[in-house]
């Protein structure tokens, strides 16, 4: 399989990892949205969220617990956010699951992803309804 992410994980291309386990690689996003910008990888290919074991899942949480604090405070960040896209419309670009770790400070230049709107308490409700209806264990 031709991805890039794999083979950061094979060890056939380079990458500055910050941190791996038996699951999972982390390491600097090449184009960091901010200094210390993080991607958490699992090692087996899975394309997105839905994918995703929940052993890989759960290691991949463990592990962003884990180099979070680090990079906040190796590099005095003020906060830090979680990021992951599945699929192109959702701005998906490498198709192998990965974690996003985005150190942010007050006033940086990131923006936030979505400008808040405005909601309908019965449509709220009938859509809370309606999808938790469809939420199996
Ligand atoms: P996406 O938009 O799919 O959530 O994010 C893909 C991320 O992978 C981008 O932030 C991009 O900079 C990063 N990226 C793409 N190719 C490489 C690479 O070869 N090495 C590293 N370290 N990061 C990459
Ligand atoms: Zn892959």
């Amino acid at each position: 399989m031709d991805c890039i992410f794999c083979k950061i994980a094979s060890g056939d291309l380079p990458a500055f990892k910050v941190f791996e386990d038996e699951r999972v690689l982390a390491f600097l996003d090449i184009n960091p949205g901010t200094r210390g910008h993080t991607l958490i990888i699992p090692r087996f290919h899975s394309k997105d969220l839905f994918a995703l074991t929940d052993a890989d899942s759960a290691a991949i949480m463990a592990a962003a617990q884990k180099i979070a604090p680090v990079l906040i405070r190796e590099t005095g960040a003020d906060g830090l956010n979680l990021h992951q896209s599945n699929g192109e419309a959702a701005g998906q670009v490498i198709f192998h699951y990965h974690m996003h770790l985005l150190p942010r400070w007050h006033g940086d230049s990131l923006c936030s992803p979505w400008t808040p709107g405005t909601s309908d308490s019965n449509d709220l409700q009938q859509f809370a309804e309606r999808i938790s209806r469809c939420i199996t264990d």
